[in-house]
């Protein structure tokens, strides 16, 4: 299969086409018809040919669809569909749509060394390894070197992991390494490593969904390190909130995460002894036992845990603590005839709890007593106080929650200004099953800083949501989202034109939506919804939804983006995002936001003989805070934390951004909903970026990087200049500018000159434009510079 589209290069005043041989064809024949009717201009011709619905499937980018608008784009997309094309340009945006079936090839091996030979790999069919392969050029940079990013985006099932694993397997393949690394005895090349932590981070952080039934419950950006030779080294992973919740409470018609149906389907009798999970044994935690995904496969899981080095010990102690997660949730609370005495347990109850004591290596009755009776401290003296039902419910998911995938101990210390004066302590939590597997994996995979020298960091996370109800989770997500859109924003569509206008450079303005006032309203100081919630929740009243919802209504009426439905019966409040209004529950988000852990539940964890659990639970450094009375970071505080740190390293990079659109709602192969794409096309600002992008010139470099590069062409042209006058201290922007408009006078004549192709140099203006700093060109412009080169090379 080849993936080298043949295409010829036709010049319009305006813009670089691409179109096949056939089109080629097509288009002479119609030049060279003696109908007058057709005798009209070659740009002319190319506009009409443009708008040939029958070959929409034809165009590789969407800035070439003529015109630009959101039904030529959305009939292009469908068109291509149709054809089984998945990729499209949209000027500096991949859209990428999810095929919802393997398409066999697409992704081999051949097709990655095609891809990563080519000399121009844009002039191949769109690609998510296009995008890679830029990339990676990019990191050794043809004016300097810089990190790179990759941001997938796109909302539930439209493929973005499935992207972030291609590129990772791509990286993984061209430039793999002669690396290799021990530990545990088990020695194992960097890239298989790097590989083997997605399942291993599958199992554990996804879950069958709704709407996808492989859906990744955290965020994730991953950095592959690259050393001085390209070749990848190492990498590391950072994950950002997980849906613990899950572990205990799953959507009606959903599932826990992956790794607790691999356990259950894939034990071996020795194992279901040990575990405590015989056949047929039912789990309230594990809903929807009998749909069967792919995902469902331990073994993999296990393989992947022994290459990265958990050993078969290591693994057991997780097993065990898993094994014993699920006992957990089979035990059932029933209300005491007298409220002075704790809820009983029933039979079976208390066998499901001894089961889960015993694979917790935590004693039964101590166990049972965290679970019904509170702890208060009152001085030095403690009172015990037993819970209500719905309390032992609440305690004894926590318990699991806070084992599989909440918080635990303190290692990270925040000084924080009391409102007093006096500094006082933010604790941020940082250990928990998922998060030791993390770090574990991390431990693995890091290539020491010594080794590498740039980074192509990948990120995949969740996705805009709005659902019936939506609470503190999708708030996090959607500001996670608008936080994303902004760099998005900022990056491609403000930051050029702005550019433009500072360069001197004439071009049409398009009008773009900014949403700082949305994250002003979410984010904002002093006033904002997280920092009336975290206030809400640091004041430790008994929650109280109306409370939040009328400071919410007095303090941010000024804000445009918030809103209330009169007539509503629950309080709540709705926020105008960039992808449209989501209405939030109020009730429960301050409880979510203080995210409160029992501190009986910690020392008893402590004091696990199951080493992991142990060594997960105990910090010498610092105390249980919530033993001390000191205040915790909250869910949000931890969130726009850990948000604002990944917001900075994306900062410092080049990012590449690929779309991923979910082209039905069923997850169907091969079905297109036009309905649904608009939406995710309007929801991600693609429309607005083919706009910007096919008007301008995307490569921009400033003069004199431009003539340390390509002086060398005129030098060899017999054209005594290019990089002379950089051999003059801090030459002017004046003079650099003359030199480059020379250059690019000799550029273009030599091409003009070149009898396979007629060059109106007059026009040059349209693919080349001298700004006050930089010289601003196309794509076709670079290409021509680097072909001189590269010839003269
Ligand atoms: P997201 O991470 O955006 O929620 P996924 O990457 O998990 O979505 O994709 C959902 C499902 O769609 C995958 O499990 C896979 O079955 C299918 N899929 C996504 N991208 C592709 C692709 N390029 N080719 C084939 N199937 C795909
Ligand atoms: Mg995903």
């Amino acid at each position: 299969m080849t993936h080298k589209a043949s295409h010829h290069v036709l010049n319009t005043s305006r813009l670089r086409v691409f179109v096949s041989f056939t089109q080629v064809k097509r288009l002479v024949q119609k030049v060279h018809s003696p109908h007058p009717s057709l005798n009209t201009s070659l740009e002319g011709e190319i506009q009409a040919f443009l708008t040939d619905e029958d070959l929409l499937h034809t165009y590789d980018d969407l800035t070439k669809v003529n015109p630009v608008t959101p039904t030529t784009v959305l009939k292009c997309l469908q068109a291509r569909y149709s054809v089984k094309v998945f990729y499209t340009h949209a000027g500096c945006t991949l859209v990428a749509l999810n095929p919802f079936q393997p398409i066999p090839d697409l992704y081999s091996l051949d097709v990655m060394k095609e891809y990563h030979g080519a000399p121009q790999p844009q002039e191949f069919k769109p690609h998510i390894f296009i995008v890679a392969e830029e990339a990676y050029r990019n990191v050794q940079g043809q004016v300097q070197p810089v990190n790179q990013s990759l941001v997938v985006s796109g909302e539930s099932g439209a493929g973005k992991t499935w992207t972030s694993r291609c590129l990772m397997k791509y990286y993984a393949t061209v430039a793999a390494s002669s690396s290799v690394v021990k530990s545990q005895d088990i020695v194992e090349r960097i890239e298989k490593r790097v590989l083997d932590s997605n399942p291993i981070m599958e199992a554990f952080g996804n879950a069958c969904t709704l709407r996808n039934n492989n859906s990744s419950r955290f965020g994730k950006y991953i950095q592959l390190q690259l050393d001085r030779c390209q070749l990848l080294v190492g990498a590391s992973v950072q994950t950002y909130l997980l849906e613990k919740t899950r572990v205990a409470c799953q959507p009606a018609s959903e599932r826990n995460f992956h790794i607790f149906y691999q356990m259950m389907k894939g034990a071996t009798d020795e194992q279901r002894k040990e575990w405590k999970m015989p056949r047929g044994q039912r789990f309230v935690w594990l809903p929807n036992y009998e749909k069967t995904v792919d995902e469902d496969c331990f073994r993999e899981t296990l393989e992947a845990m022994v290459h990265l080095g958990i050993n078969v010990e290591r693994q057991r102690q997780i097993f065990r603590i898993l094994a014993g997660i699920l006992q957990l949730g089979n035990v059932n609370f029933f209300s005491s005839t007298d409220e002075s005495q704790p809820c009983n347990l029933d039979e079976q109850s208390k066998d499901f709890l001894q089961r889960a004591s015993e694979l917790l290596c935590v004693p039964a009755e101590e166990l049972q007593a965290c679970l019904r009776v509170r702890t208060l401290k009152a001085g030095k003296q403690s009172v015990f106080k037993p819970c209500s039902q719905a309390e032992c419910s609440v305690r004894r998911d926590c318990l699991a929650k806070v084992i599989y995938g909440h918080l635990s101990c303190n290692k990270t210390v925040l000084p924080t200004k009391h409102s007093n004066g006096k500094p006082s302590y933010l604790f941020v939590y940082n250990k928990q099953l998922f998060e030791w597997l993390v770090t574990f994996i991390n431990k693995s995979i890091c290539a020491d800083k010594s080794m590498w020298s740039n980074f192509i960091g990948v990120l995949d996370v969740y996705g805009f949501e709005c659902f019936r109800v939506n609470n503190l989770e999708q708030l996090c997500i959607n500001y996670a989202n608008e936080k994303l859109q902004q760099h998005f924003v900022a990056h491609y569509l403000r930051a050029q034109q702005e550019e433009y206008v500072s360069e001197g450079l004439q071009w049409s303005f398009v009008k773009y939506q900014d949403n700082q006032s949305c994250l002003d309203l979410i984010e904002g100081s002093p006033v904002s919804v997280f920092s009336l919630l975290n206030e809400e929740s640091r004041l430790n009243r008994a929650s109280d939804a109306k409370t939040l919802r009328i400071r919410l209504e007095k303090e941010l009426c000024d804000n445009a983006n918030i809103s209330w439905d009169k007539f509503s019966k629950e309080p709540h409040f709705t926020v105008a995002h960039y992808a449209g209004k989501v209405n939030y529950q109020i009730q429960g988000m301050v409880e979510k936001n203080k995210d409160p852990v029992p501190p009986e539940l910690i020392n008893l964890l402590q004091r696990s003989d199951n080493l992991l659990l142990h060594q997960i639970f105990t910090d010498k450094d610092a105390d249980n805070p919530a033993t001390k009375g000191l205040s915790k970071v909250t869910v949000v505080s931890k969130f726009k934390n850990s948000l604002e740190s990944l917001m900075k390293i994306l900062h410092t990079t080049t990012p590449h951004y690929t779309r991923c659109i979910k082209p039905n709602p069923d997850c169907k192969p091969l079905t297109f909903k036009k309905e649904e794409v608009i939406m995710q096309l309007e929801a991600c600002g693609i429309v607005e970026t083919i706009h910007i992008s096919a008007a301008g010139f995307p490569i921009r470099i400033p003069f004199k990087s431009f003539l340390q590069r390509y002086g060398l062409i005129a030098k060899y042209s017999n054209f005594n200049s290019g990089s002379h006058c950089l051999d003059v201290e801090a030459p002017s922007s004046d003079v650099l500018r003359q030199e480059v408009e020379k250059l690019l006078s000799v550029v273009l004549q030599h091409k003009a000159s070149d009898p396979s192709h007629k060059l109106d140099s007059e026009k040059h203006k349209s693919w080349v434009h001298c700004g006050r700093t930089k010289v601003f060109l196309t794509q076709w412009m670079l290409d021509l510079l680097e072909d001189q080169r590269k010839k003269i090379l």
